[in-house]
């Protein structure tokens, strides 16, 4: 393994923690008689469909926006534009367009349905756990935990900062999204436009999504100019012409240069291997320091695009379409629809949530 890897560890292959987020008031009343998904008392702010097997954030932004606009266009592009151009130039424009026009939409709906790479958050129990460790240390005096962690990663010293929502350390290059509020591994950003987070789990479709609608744009823009163009030769006028297809025309031209140059933006980040989130920041711009690189970037773009894009798929960790223990579904109050939270006591003491952090860095590549 490399040393900017760290272990995950499969929820699946876990015992199911003795306590873990709890179910719906509304089957207080009687038992359970078939045990409950996960999904159903994910704390997050997500939506869930299909039996938990589809996941979004609970706002879903301009989702439909986006799939209207796409749809909305191409159907245009079909109706109006295709038999003209078959009849004066070839056959394969129609299929090119649906060829693109159905992978954009696959790689779409992949990135807005995936599991971004969302981390579980502690149990009461590994809270308890770790006040119980810090106990053991004989450190009676009032002492304020540390609110960050370090740890060397191509020696680079990277800072953990501990997140209150999640009560863990988050492992390097997590982030805690506000509007789904859970940590993300790998965060890159959220995308209101796909109505999810982007992250570890589906960056490398959200990167294959927006090259592909970069050619679908720019090969529907080319193809209704060149229907124009032929129609203007044509004697009818560009006016004219143009008021055959003002509509994919205008939804074309303003689109083609912002998608462009979205795919450009993140061509490079692929190839540098960084995060929207890191880029933004400036993590390793060299501001906040001397000698500041990158320490994730292995210093070849090919490798870099590969590590990206093509490294095995992590697992789902918050293993939502697992059942809840039976005894967790009868256990339900409305106070527990809440959030748990850490009374004072716990939060003076949280300082080694991080077990629940599935992370194991390993420095063995320090040189
Ligand atoms: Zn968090
Ligand atoms: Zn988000």
């Amino acid at each position: 393994m490399n040393s900017r890897d760290y272990q995950q560890i499969d929820p699946q292959a876990l015992p199911t923690p003795a306590h873990s987020p709890l179910p719906h008031p509304a089957d207080r009343r009687q038992e359970p008689r078939t045990p409950r998904r996960k999904w159903e008392v994910f704390p997050g702010k997500n939506r869930f469909f299909c039996d938990g097997r589809i996941m979004m954030a609970r706002g879903c932004g301009v989702f439909p926006l986006t799939v209207g606009l796409i749809l909305v266009t191409s159907t245009l592009f079909f109706i109006f534009d295709c038999p003209f151009l078959v009849k004066h130039l070839t056959r394969c424009i129609p299929a090119i367009g649906g060829v693109l026009f159905v992978f954009v939409l696959i790689t779409l709906f992949q990135t807005s349905f995936t599991d971004p790479g969302i981390l579980p958050r502690a149990t009461p129990d590994e809270a308890a756990d770790v006040e119980r460790q810090i106990d053991d240390t004989g450190n009676t005096s009032y002492r304020p935990p540390p609110r960050t962690k370090e740890v060397l990663i191509n020696q680079q010293v990277i800072k953990l900062k501990y997140c209150f929502t999640c009560k863990m350390f988050r492992p390097p290059r997590t982030s805690h999204c506000s509007l789904c509020d859970n940590c993300v591994e790998r965060f890159d950003h959220h995308c209101p436009w796909v109505g999810n987070c982007v992250g570890k789990r589906n960056y490398r479709f959200f990167y294959t999504f927006i090259v592909s609608l970069s050619f679908l744009t720019a090969f529907i823009f080319g193809c209704v100019t060149t229907h124009l163009a032929l129609r203007a030769q044509g004697g009818k006028g560009l006016v004219f012409a143009l008021q055959e297809s003002p509509v994919e025309l205008a939804i074309c031209f303003f689109s083609v240069w912002s998608i462009l140059g979205l795919s450009g933006f993140h061509t490079y980040l692929v190839a540098s291997n960084l995060t929207t989130n890191e880029d933004i920041k400036g993590s390793w711009s060299g501001k906040s320091g001397d000698g500041v690189t990158n320490p994730y970037s292995q210093k070849n773009i090919f490798i870099n695009c590969c590590s990206v894009l093509c490294a095995p798929m992590p697992p789902s960790l918050i293993d939502r379409r697992g059942f809840l223990p039976p005894n967790e579904s009868a256990q339900t109050s409305d106070a527990d629809i809440e959030p748990p939270r850490l009374n004072h006591k716990n939060e003076m003491n949280v300082v080694g949530a991080s077990l629940h952090l599935v992370l194991i860095v390993t420095l063995t590549n320090l040189k």
